[in-house]
């Protein structure tokens, strides 16, 4: 379940309480499948990882820390 709306190549979020356009913290929740490679000794590295699905649960204010308190502005310049 989301609240929070997506930005997209117009617009931007921006904290309804003080107005922050920059800082943000994202919680995040997903779903990745890794191409995890073992060597003879055992030792795994992933060298794929490909993001199946991905929501963001909720994004807290840097400035003011209100939680979910965002809208989507236009961003600068995308007035077409
Ligand atoms: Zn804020």
């Amino acid at each position: 379940m989301t609240t929070v709306p997506q930005p997209t190549h117009a617009t931007r979020w921006r904290c309804t309480l003080c107005g922050n356009l920059t800082r943000f913290d994202v919680t995040r929740s997903s779903k990745v499948v890794e191409y995890v490679h073992l060597d003879l000794a055992g030792e795994s590295s992933v060298e794929e990882r490909e993001v199946v699905s991905e929501t963001i649960e909720s994004v807290r204010c840097r400035w003011c820390n209100a939680v979910d308190q965002i809208e989507l502005v236009d961003r600068p310049g995308s007035d077409s």
